[in-house]
């Protein structure tokens, strides 16, 4: 049990606010909490002498509860929560609503319960809460319709609505929980402190929740990714598109941040996230009952065609392969089947198919070293008895300890035999995709666990020169910085070709001399930041036409823009772009989960192709690695097509000095590097543009 058990087990419970008027939610919370709850239940209500037979007290201090549920009007709510923390009372749940999510007033209110709460030492649920259940002490402390029933998931959400209609469905489904909280404006506990909570919780084999907004990304990720490593968490974290994002906005007021940082946040946390509510319950009951996979080949078993070749397709969609069998397995098939049969994955045991064959294909599937999971897929004939089916494969499933989903399609002729596979703990699906999905969601959740999190390299670098050349936009209007900042890359050692800033044809020639072979000449000016857009940046310009470069980029310039503030033009070397990849490597501020590190295909085309993946900084080696991995044009950076590979090390170098950059100056508000250029000698930053904040230096 976790720190917050008390709050889940309590024996005393105060409900203030108590009462028997009709519709209610005093009255609705004292009606669940005298349905379920197996310790004593006290209302508090100066204006009641009694409340269903139950004498009140005046006050909350009176009571000598060890969880206080607060149900009076919100500007009473406040002082009632004070009270109970000068009596002692360490847990309270608030479902008074009138807080944040109402306006300045109700946001200074709840600025006061926070304030509270931390005097007292309250760990505090709500304000604006539908309440919390724990089912092992039948506690009901909400004021829903529905009750949970007991189970080993617990299910945080942050829709008390959402609540009530998972309830209403779970319960109908079999599912039971162990703890339910809706998690109302989080002005005290929030997401982290339960899914830390859940993960010391014994009782508690599944984390589950519904979230519209993480408040503290950096915290979520730290607490999470020790919980994941050995207790699942799946969540639905809503607003995923930029209209669903506003919606959550106006409906808690939580700034939702970019969905690329939650996407991002979520995978480093080792949260399963999933896009429905669906897949949400999926994932849960597979990963409550099932065990994990220990290889992703999977063995679908099937008496149809059809359904067979869909089940491979959907498998083909996912993280999972099709196993292939071994030549004793193929022997095993080949007696045990008839000609007509297919042997190989997908098996075909065909139509005609009884019992007795489908048990014995299983078995053998199951016992294969190579099948790390099976699908039983079957469809109804009149051979086969799908509750004899069942049986088989619940004891088949026991005996080989592998995971098993079952796809025995079809409607009422299915729900006996399905029932008796639920009882085992495995899903039957009509759809072979859905059947795939679970079973992914092993295969993942098994990667989570034996993820190493290893700590963020740090590096030798020079962080006062740094300091300094951000603080050059001190007491500016503009605070952009472009290539006049490359000493940054530098002094966090990020490769950048030779080169100099002059505002001089003359000295631009001899920064020309001084390099091998043709330079690049690019106009340096805070309002053009775009150079390319305006003729800015000439590639391969011979020393004879240096003079004549300068000049033009400057009238280039002064054309685009006559005001523009002109710094000179960076003359810088050429960078072999013909065995090079153009890459980027950037940074923007989250919200929520503070620098979040952007990698992908560079150069120009970077707006319009957008292959790009994300990271929540600081980043580890093999983080910074995967990232590298995970754009489309990866195969191009490992050399495809006969191409030299490029320095893939080098890139992951560059990720993770740019992670450390970022990570020790908060000043820096957003960056790009574009393009790095990866070459199989190296990389090179020929490009960087950066906005700074000049009063978090
Ligand atoms: P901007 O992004 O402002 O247009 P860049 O400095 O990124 O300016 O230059 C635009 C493009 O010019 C790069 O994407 C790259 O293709 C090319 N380029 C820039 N600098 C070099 C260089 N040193 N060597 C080779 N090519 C370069
Ligand atoms: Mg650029």
């Amino acid at each position: 049990m976790g720190e917050l058990s008390a709050l889940f087990s309590p024996e005393r419970i105060a409900v203030v606010g108590a009462t028997e008027r009709a519709g209610s939610v005093g009255r609705a919370i004292m009606e669940n909490l005298l349905d379920s709850f197996a310790g004593e239940v006290v209302p508090v209500n100066p204006s009641h002498e009694e409340v269903f037979g139950i004498p009140t007290l005046d006050d909350v201090a009176a009571a000598d509860a060890d969880l206080a549920v607060v149900v009076v009007p919100p500007q009473i709510a406040v002082d009632v929560v004070r009270e109970a923390g000068e009596a002692g009372v360490r847990n309270v749940v608030v479902i008074t609503a009138g807080f944040g999510e109402t306006g300045s007033e109700g946001a200074a209110r709840e600025q006061d319960l926070i304030e509270v709460a931390e005097t007292y030492d309250i760990d505090l649920v709500g304000p604006n809460s539908l309440g919390i259940m724990s089912t092992p002490v039948g506690m009901n402390a909400t004021f829903g319709p529905e009750n949970a029933t007991e189970g080993r998931m617990s299910f945080m959400s942050q829709s008390g609505a959402f609540i009530t209609a998972v309830l209403d469905w779970a319960n109908d489904q079999g599912i039971g929980f162990k703890d339910v909280v809706s998690l109302g404006n989080k002005a005290v506990l929030d997401e982290s402190d339960f899914v830390r909570e859940w993960g010391d919780d014994d009782d508690t084999d599944v984390i589950i929740g519904y979230l519209e907004g993480i408040d503290d990304g950096q915290a979520f990720i730290e607490t999470a990714r020790e919980v994941t490593a050995e207790t699942p968490v799946v969540l639905v974290k809503s607003g995923r598109t930029d209209a669903g994002a506003q919606a959550a906005s106006s409906h808690t007021g939580t700034i939702a941040g970019s969905d690329q940082a939650y996407e991002a946040g979520l995978e480093q946390a080792g949260v399963i996230r999933a896009a429905s509510v669906q897949e949400l319950f999926d994932a849960a009951r597979v990963l409550e009952s099932q065990p994990l996979p220990e290889g992703d080949g999977v063995a679908v078993i099937t008496n149809a065609g059809g359904p067979g070749v869909m089940s491979t397709d959907a498998i083909g969609d996912s993280r999972l392969s099709m196993a292939s069998f071994t030549d004793s397995t193929l022997d095993a098939f080949s007696e045990a089947l008839p000609a007509e049969g297919n042997i190989y994955n997908p098996v075909d045991i065909v139509g005609d198919a009884d019992n007795e064959r489908f048990r014995d294909a299983l078995d053998v599937a199951l016992g294969d070293a190579n099948v790390g999971s099976v699908i039983v897929l079957s469809c109804p004939t009149a051979v086969l008895d799908y509750q004899q089916l069942a049986a088989d494969t619940v004891e088949l499933q026991a005996k080989h300890g592998k995971p098993v989903a079952a796809c025995f399609m079809g409607g009422a002729r299915v729900e006996p035999a399905a029932e008796t596979l639920a009882d085992a703990g495995i899903p039957n699906y009509f759809d072979p995709a859905r059947a795939v999905q679970g079973l992914d969601a092993l295969s993942r959740f098994r990667d989570i666990t034996e993820r190493e999190y290893q700590a963020p390299t740090t590096f030798d670098v020079d962080r006062e020169r740094a300091r300094e050349i951000l603080a050059s936009v001190e007491g500016r209007a503009d605070t952009r910085l472009g290539v006049e900042a490359m000493g940054l890359l530098d002094a966090y050692g990020i490769e950048t070709p030779a080169g100099d800033i002059v505002d001089a044809p003359a000295d631009a020639l001899e920064v020309a001399e001084s390099i091998d072979g043709d330079v690049v000449m690019k106009i340096v000016s805070p309002d053009i930041l775009h150079k390319s857009d305006i003729g800015g940046v000439k590639v391969g310009v011979p020393n004879e036409e240096v003079y004549d470069a300068y000049e033009d980029l400057i009238s280039r310039a002064r054309n685009y823009q006559p005001d523009a503030t002109i710094i000179g033009v960076q003359v810088q070397e050429m960078v072999d772009l013909d065995d090079g990849v153009e890459t980027i490597v950037g940074m923007n501020r989250d919200p929520q989960f503070g620098p979040l590190l952007l990698f992908g295909l560079g150069g120009i085309f970077v707006e319009t192709l957008e292959d790009t993946t994300f990271r929540v900084a600081p980043v580890s080696e093999p983080e910074a690695e995967a990232m590298t991995r995970e754009i489309d044009a990866a195969p191009l950076l490992r050399g495809a097509r006969g191409r030299e590979p490029a320095d893939v090390a080098g890139v992951v170098e560059t990720i993770q000095r740019l992670s450390q950059l970022v990570t020790d100056f908060p000043a820096i508000l957003e960056l790009d590097i574009n393009p790095l250029v990866a070459t199989p000698d190296g990389v090179e930053a020929v490009d960087v543009r950066l906005t700074v904040d000049p009063d978090q230096l």
